[in-house]
This record gives structure tokens, sequence and C-alpha cells, in this order.
């Protein structure tokens, strides 16, 4: 046998499953045909954020005055794109061989090319070596989906619709864009081209923008996106692509814009297409069981590829525990507390489920919520217009989810994530002292006021 475990796909997911088999004691093969890190390092979310790093700044400099600084001449204001997007592809390089020299460094064995997979256990190289190996963890990704809307096809061959991925690579940006799609992909790239004077229109099919998120977060994004000049087209329906122009039906009426680019953003499909061999795939994606084991014995699927969450996050927890039940040992994911962050202008930050999905389910909860504007750190920030709200079960008081909106609540929501794993309840999380000033002291205030009394609101 040449090793314990091959990993197939060198993304979050991949790449961590093949260190964490690796420490564990395993002898391990890395596949990687493209770029480590995958998606989201390449083509996701370490270069959106780069971008949206810039159009946030530019934003705090038009707004200097606020906070005394005087000088700056507003109108000469631009960004230099070039300039950005070397920073962007020196970051996402320099991460890149970060990630390199910890596979070297785990002794990892990594073959940078393509692998064919016709039986369980066995791999072929496109450069023709075969290898064998006890377990196989699939972490192959996905792609970008496109919909069958008449004319997007040709439009894509002739470079005049592009995915995510042709999006952050662009050496030149154009003066308009239209984005399908107001999901997450829509909504991030639109707030970072807007914010480099790109003219940009979301064409969204359903009634609002990020659709499966609390809405009270989605309309302050919404109206913020609006204020900064994206075009938003809810409840619209893309029916024709053209060189050029896109046709779209809003409210049922028809309806047609001209533009420079059109982004496609409604979803990602499992890549499973060179998994198909191998028998594990159902036609849509690899389907797996909690321990992350395919139908084919010894056969482990990670990440976007099983379709359970499209998260680098969930990808890499996934892998870890992928390699620890491919070398022997039995464990299962949890998936109750996942935490989902959207980098917009303010960020937003949820974990658990929302107020409409308990009303739906029929939780009976308490909620308690915190506007920002009450918080001294967030006035200090000049970012006001977020909040903090917190569901809790009546029954029980322990936390069933928590949406925030705000200044870096991204680098907040983890901390209800351990609460909610360990299954504390509201008055564990009031016992809490939570640092003076800070914006964090808004989930106390949160948690006070779905006890009540809140002293702050
Ligand atoms: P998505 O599912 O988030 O959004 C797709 C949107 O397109 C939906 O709102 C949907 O209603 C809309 N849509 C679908 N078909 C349409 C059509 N024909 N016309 C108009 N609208 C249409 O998908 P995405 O934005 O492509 O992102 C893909 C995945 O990547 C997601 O699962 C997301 O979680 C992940 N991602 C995460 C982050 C992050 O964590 N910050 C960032 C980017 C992407």
């Amino acid at each position: 046998m040449d090793y314990d475990v091959a990993v197939i796909g060198g993304g979050p997911g991949g790449y961590v499953a093949a260190i964490k088999a690796a420490q564990l004691g395993g002898r391990v093969a890395l596949f990687e045909k493209e770029k480590l890190g995958g998606t989201c390092l390449n083509w996701g979310c370490i270069p959106t954020k780069c971008l949206l790093k810039t159009a946030g700044l530019l934003g705090e400099i038009q707004e200097a005055e606020v906070y005394g600084i005087l000088g700056i001449d507003k109108d000469a204001l631009r960004i230099d794109y070039p300039k950005l997007a070397a920073r962007k592809d020196a970051l996402t390089g320099s991460l890149r061989v970060g990630i390199e020299d910890l596979v070297k460094s785990n002794r990892v064995d990594l073959y940078r090319e393509q692998a064919i997979l016709r039986h369980p256990g066995e791999i072929r190289t496109s450069s023709g070596m075969s290898l064998r190996c006890r377990s196989m963890i699939l972490a192959t990704g996905s792609e970008a989906m496109i919909p069958p809307i008449p004319g997007l096809e040709d439009a894509i061959r002739a470079g005049f619709a592009i995915t995510n991925r042709e999006a952050l690579d662009m050496v030149k940006l154009p003066p308009s864009m239209g984005i399908i799609g107001g999901g997450v992909i829509g909504v991030e790239l639109a707030l970072a081209y807007s914010a480099m004077g790109v003219s940009v229109h979301i064409y969204e099919a359903m009634d609002s923008i990020l659709p499966p998120i609390d809405k009270d977060l989605s309309a302050i994004i919404h109206r913020r996106m609006v204020k900064s000049g994206v075009r938003i087209h809810t409840s619209s329906r893309v029916t024709r692509v053209q060189a050029g122009a896109v046709e779209f039906l809003e409210d049922g009426r028809e309806m047609k814009d001209l533009l420079d680019l059109v982004v496609v953003a409604v979803g990602r499909s499992p890549n499973i297409k060179s998994l198909l061999d191998l028998g594990v795939a159902d036609g849509k994606k690899v389907p797996v069981n909690r321990n992350l084991e395919t139908r084919v014995p010894n056969v482990y699927a990670v990440g976007d590829c099983n379709g359970s969450y499209q998260l680098a996050h969930v990808a890499s927890a996934e892998g870890s525990c992928a390699a620890k039940n491919a070398l022997g040992q039995r464990q299962a994911m949890s998936y109750e507390s996942v935490p989902i962050c959207i980098y917009t202008l303010p960020e937003i930050a949820c974990i658990g489920i929302t107020e409409e999905k308990a009303r739906k389910d029929g939780i009976p909860c308490k909620v308690g919520k915190f506007p920002l504007s009450f918080n001294a750190k967030s006035q200090i920030e000049n970012e006001t217009s977020g909040f903090i709200k917190i569901l809790v079960s009546e029954k029980y008081g322990n936390i069933l989810g928590v949406h925030m909106i705000g200044h870096h609540v991204s680098e907040m929501i983890f901390g209800l994530g351990v609460a909610i794993q360990a299954e504390l309840t509201i008055d564990d999380i009031t016992d809490v002292i939570f640092p003076h000033p800070s914006i964090s002291e808004s989930i106390l205030e949160a948690s006070m006021a779905v006890l009540g009394k809140p002293i702050h609101s």
C-alpha cells in the first residue's frame, strides 16, 4: 500500500484533511490540479475580502472630517485598481506558499496534477503514475452554476458574461456590471466594485437580497447598497443575455439594461465529474452521513462536493473529522453552531436559526435586540446602523440563534458558537464580564434584553 490516505483537492477541506491525517500518523498524498487553497483562497473568500477592505477604507477616508481630519480632497480620491489587484495577488500568493510549506512540513506528498479515479483505493495520475491507498477523502469543491438563461452560454463564450472566478481575476474594471443573483457572492462583489466606481446592477429572483438571512439584517444592507449607488432589482428574472445587454422581468414588466459585463452568481454546484466512476455521486453531489462516509466503503467526502454547506470553515472542520475517521477514530460532524459571516459594509454574522424559522417551526422563543446606535464603541467607529439580536428557547433558556450586523461582527460570532456548543443559557451569558468599551458588550445588552432587563436601552 502506497498511502493510508489520499486526499483529492487542495482547498480548505482537502489540505486541512491531509495535514490532520499526517499529524495522526498516516502516510498521506494530496492531489491538486490547480492552485493550493482552492476557490476560497484563489477566487473566493480571500480576494473578495481584500477588495472589500479597500472599499471600506475608501468610505472611511471620505468621512475623514467626521474624525477631525482635514485636507482630504474627496473629488481627487480614486482607487488604483492595478495596484489593488497586485496587492490581492501578492496576498493570495503568500498565503498559498504558506499552505505549501505546511503541507511539506507535515510530510504530506503533494501531487500537482489531476487524480484520475476509477476504483476506490486506486489513483492514476495525469502523468501516468498508479498509486494505491487505504482510504480516500474527496474534496473536489464546487463550480459556478450556469442557469439556463437564453443567450447566457454564448455571452460566456464571448467573454461578456463571467463567473466569480473571472470577476476576481479582472485586470481592468468595466464601467458597468450586471450581477445575476443577489446572494452572498453577488452582494459582496457589488459592494466591492461599486466602491471602485463601477455602476452595478443586481438582479435577484427572490423578493429580497441575501434570501436566507434574517430579513432585518438584509434590509439594512439593501438600504446601504442603494445609498452607495448599487441598483437592486428584486423579484427579477433575467430572461435573456446578449452582448451588451440584459433583459429581465421585474414584477412582470419587461426591462432591459445596457451593460459592459455580466457576472453570474446564482449558486454553486458540487464538482462531481471526476468522481462518477467511483459510484459515490447521486447525480448532483456526493451524499455523506455524519461521519462523512460516502456509500462506498473507505471513501469520505468533505466540503462543497458533499452539498451540505458551502463554507470554507465547514469544509475545514469536515476535513479534520474525515481524516480522523479515515485513520480509525470515530467522529461525527455537528452542524448546530455553524457561523455564517457576510463581509458587507457593515458586516453580517449569524449563527443558529432565524426568528422566521423559529416561528415557522413553532419553536417558542424569546428575542432580545440591542441597537448599536446605543453602543459607545460603535459610535466611536461611526458605524451605528447595526444591531444584535439573540433568540433563546423559552423552555430551556439556551441560545437558538444570534444575528448581528455591525463593525467587525465576524470577529465576535465565535463566542456565541462556544455558548451554543456548551449549551450555555442566557443567564450564563449575562454573568460574563464583557470588555468596555467594545462592540461585543452589545451581546450582553441583547442578552439582558431577552430577560426584559437591559441596562442601556
Ligand atoms: P447563493 O445561493 O448565496 O445566492 C444565489 C442567489 O441567486 C440567490 O439569492 C437566488 O435567489 C438567486 N438566483 C438564483 N437563480 C437566479 C436567477 N436565474 N436570476 C436571478 N437570481 C437568481 O449563491 P452564491 O452567492 O453564488 O454563493 C455560492 C456559495 O458560496 C454560497 O453557498 C455561499 O454561502 C458561499 N459563499 C460564502 C461567502 C461567505 O461566507 N462570506 C462568500 C461568498 C460565497
